[in-house]
């Protein structure tokens, strides 16, 4: 999942929004603010939405501070993670690869409940501190209920359907006592899609039998892991099929052509006659960027003339350029998750060829039906 909007960098973990976030948070703050109106009366309408609006903002630092730890866990094992990004369902964090071993997967999956649960116990005890209250107060209201959510998210997190935490804990539990990646993963999802369709169901019960926003919530979470989970098993398969096929495997010879051609000459007199749909973009014999129909369509026919190939293309990387011995399904999700359909294989700053989707996918039927 891509920020839409870059809020700040962590140690140079991006953190950034979704555009879904934005509806998240204006249904976090006005059901806080109806919340706030509905238990202290005497507030008026400026104390209500500041007071609902500061505790929707602690509530999503939380949530960054989950995400944050998964990704401590994850650096200090020495795997990469990009960024950190709130959508309308939570936060995800971006690490780049799996865990290669069981140890770190069971501590990288744990350390965000772990962390939402000591901000929770941490919030709770400080509301309590404060005693009794002879009328509502904004302070104590907001740590009660930073208090809850935290809490909330804590055990909902720890549920072991993978993909949520519990779930890579449930994995790497399964994975140290089989000793097998592949079928811990598929394992930990059957449980994820269990648990999904459980859930979807008692949400769709309630909003049936009492129509309410709280079903709502369970249904879509429900769906949204039952999705992920069947995701993950299909994936899990696809790492198995695709063993020991590397890019350079795959590779697909790359067509050039110079920066400076314009569009409508190129369009004109070699993408339509070549058979290729996929061009390397060169400039003083080194290669810039690539070009497709999918750039070449975003450019409005009218403009065709007065446009060069290299305005249109596409910079190489992000994403990351392949090597040779990139694996075959790793190059598959790089491509699935920047919405491309080829990525130049590179080595030494040159490009070696192409690797197109079509042709993973094809290897893939190919081996599925073997
Ligand atoms: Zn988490």
């Amino acid at each position: 999942m891509r920020s839409h909007l870059v809020v700040g960098h962590v140690r140079g973990i991006e953190i950034g929004l979704h555009a879904s976030w934005l509806v998240l948070a204006a249904l976090v703050v006005s059901t806080l603010a109806g919340h706030f109106a509905m238990i202290a009366p005497n507030w008026g309408p400026k104390l209500v939405w500041t007071t609902a609006a500061v505790t929707s903002l602690c509530v999503f630092a939380s949530l960054v501070l989950h995400e944050l730890a998964h990704a401590a866990v994850a650096r200090s094992r020495g795997i990469p993670v990009r960024a950190i990004t709130l959508f309308a369902l939570g936060g995800v964090a971006q690490i780049e690869q799996e865990a290669e071993d069981p140890r770190t997967e069971f501590w990288m999956g744990l350390a965000g409940p772990l962390a939402s649960a000591a901000i929770g116990l941490a919030a709770l005890l400080f509301a309590a501190s404060f005693g009794p209250q002879p009328g509502p107060d904004p302070f104590v209201n907001l740590l009660g209920l930073v208090g809850a959510t935290n809490a909330a998210l804590a055990i909902f997190n720890l549920i072991p359907g993978f993909p949520l935490d519990g779930g890579r804990v449930l994995r790497a539990m399964l994975w140290r006592w089989n000793c097998d990646f592949t079928r811990s993963t598929k394992q930990a999802a059957r449980v994820g899609q269990a648990v999904g369709t459980l859930l979807l169901a008692y949400g769709a019960g309630r909003v049936i039998l009492q129509a309410g926003i709280g079903g709502l919530w369970s249904a879509l979470l429900g769906w949204f892991l039952l999705e992920a989970a069947t995701a993950a098993y299909l994936q899990a398969d696809l790492h198995r099929l695709l063993l020991g096929v590397r890019a350079g495997d795959l590779m697909g010879s790359a067509a050039s052509v110079e920066v400076s051609t314009m569009l409508r000459a190129f369009v004109d007199a070699t993408l339509v006659h070549d058979g290729a749909n996929c061009f390397v973009v060169v400039e003083k014999g080194r290669t810039t960027g690539l070009i497709t129909p999918l750039e070449i369509a975003k450019v409005p026919r009218a403009l065709w003339d007065r446009t060069t190939v290299g305005e249109a293309m596409r910079p190489l990387g992000p994403p990351e350029p392949l090597t040779r011995f990139t694996p075959a399904a790793d190059a598959l999700e790089r491509m699935a998750k920047a919405g491309v359909s080829f990525l130049p294989i590179v080595e030494d700053g040159r490009v070696l060829g192409l690797l197109a989707r079509a042709k993973i996918l094809h290897t893939l039927e190919t081996r599925r039906l073997m």
